[in-house]
């Protein structure tokens, strides 16, 4: 896949052509409402863009994960949101193929904007089927991607209509991409990964691939008691993970053998109780109580982690340091948090965070917007990070 091949949106002629936009609305929903509208608020200024340069806009997406039709998975509050929040009248579709589509784009204006119902209405969205795909392309003359958080899937919606009109790559698909790549591909070094989080598992192809690319690697989380644990240190009670000492101790090698440095914490926050208020102590990782767990960096770990980002101008990360959801295990995370956000707000450093937790975590410490680029692309992310191609990506970059 060669990246350079994305062609943006921003450089075609759109003028009265019918544009399937390939949206992410699928946003939080609870009692016929959308709970957090900043997925959609992100994504009207590209469709206003195009209102406005005369194309006949057409949003697809998924919602849910509907296993058929039914009232509970209709993307018509959302897309009444959508209205809303771009202050201007958006049509909707009952569904986003046939005649009842069809319809409604006709009756479209040059600069108008329709909504078609879920694509997962429809069997043949995820298994990419031909005959969907086809349906689909019927009603469009150009295809746009701007659903980077929908990459990994090759769905008829994400990557099948890619190959049946032009496909061009949307204002936040290039953004996502760019930033990835000023922080993997292109980086000003150093670099560093911070990679944490509950378990070393989930996220072995994470840590070789990035492993290969960064200078340094800090790992948190309970994926660091894994790394100390297989190094010979008693970790009392913390969440750990024997079966992967092995993996642990493979990746410590390598590293020691290219030249990477691997920073884990040397103290930490413990606690004999994983709960709000419960009472912790600061041990040295070589201290740990028999009865207690550790949920975060100590003060003596944050304070080299502070060293080791200073001499950084690039930094990515994935997953919390600590159990940051409850307090004080969330000290860590935020203090390193609200100096990734100074040093970049600075301009000394390009960071680039993504992951639920990770976005939580940033939000909770209030530094979100500072930071150079966050993704809430979660899976995609996550499969980037691994070094993997994404189909929809792939699609568009032929
Ligand atoms: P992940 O989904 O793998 O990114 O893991 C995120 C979760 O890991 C968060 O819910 C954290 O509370 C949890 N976590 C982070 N550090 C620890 C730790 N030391 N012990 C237990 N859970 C942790």
């Amino acid at each position: 896949m060669n990246l350079d091949k994305l062609k943006p949106i921003s450089a075609a002629d759109v003028k009265g052509k019918r544009v399937i936009v390939r949206a992410d609305l699928n946003v939080p929903f609870k009692d016929g409402k959308v709970t957090d509208t900043s997925r959609l608020a992100r994504l009207v200024p590209g469709l206003k863009d195009l209102s406005a340069r005369g194309a006949k806009v057409i949003v697809m997406s998924h919602f849910g994960r509907p296993k058929e039709r039914n009232p509970k998975d209709s993307l018509k509050p959302v897309a009444d949101t959508l209205a809303s929040l771009a202050g201007m009248p958006i049509a909707f579709a009952d569904d986003c193929v046939g005649e009842v589509a069809a319809n409604a784009i006709a009756a479209l204006p040059d600069g108008g904007i329709v909504v078609l119902e879920n694509t997962r209405f429809h069997t043949g969205e995820e298994v990419n089927r031909p005959r969907l795909v086809e349906a689909m392309a019927a009603l469009g003359d150009i295809y746009v991607n701007d659903a980077f958080s929908a990459a990994h899937r090759a769905h008829a919606s994400t990557e099948g209509l890619a190959h049946l009109l032009p496909a061009y790559a949307g204002p936040l698909m290039m953004e996502e991409i760019n930033a990835l790549k000023s922080a993997l591909e292109v980086p000003k070094r150093p670099t560093a990964a911070i990679v944490g989080g509950a378990k070393v598992s989930t996220k072995i192809p994470v840590l070789e691939n990035l492993l290969a690319k960064v200078d340094k690697l800090i790992i948190g989380g309970g994926m660091a008691n894994t790394f100390l644990q297989a190094q010979g240190v008693n970790v009392g009670k913390s969440l750990s993970e024997p079966d992967f000492h092995k993996t642990a101790l493979e990746i410590i090698a390598k590293a020691k053998a290219t030249g990477r440095e691997i920073v884990l914490p040397v103290d930490g926050v413990v606690a004999t109780e994983f709960k709000a208020g419960a009472t912790s102590q600061v041990v040295d990782v070589n201290a740990v109580p028999a009865d207690a767990m550790i949920l975060d960096f100590g003060p003596k770990s944050i304070a080299h982690l502070a060293q080791v980002i200073d001499a950084c101008r690039t930094v990515l990360w994935n997953g919390p340091l600590g159990a940051f959801e409850i307090a004080p295990f969330g000290e860590g995370t935020f203090a390193l948090a609200r100096q990734v956000a100074a040093m970049s707000k600075a301009g000394r450093l390009v960071s680039v965070a993504g992951g639920g937790d990770t976005v939580a975590a940033l939000n909770a410490a209030g530094v979100a917007a500072d930071f150079t680029y966050v993704s809430t692309a979660g899976g995609a992310f996550l499969e980037w990070l691994e070094g993997r191609e994404l189909p929809g990506v792939a699609a568009l970059a032929r």
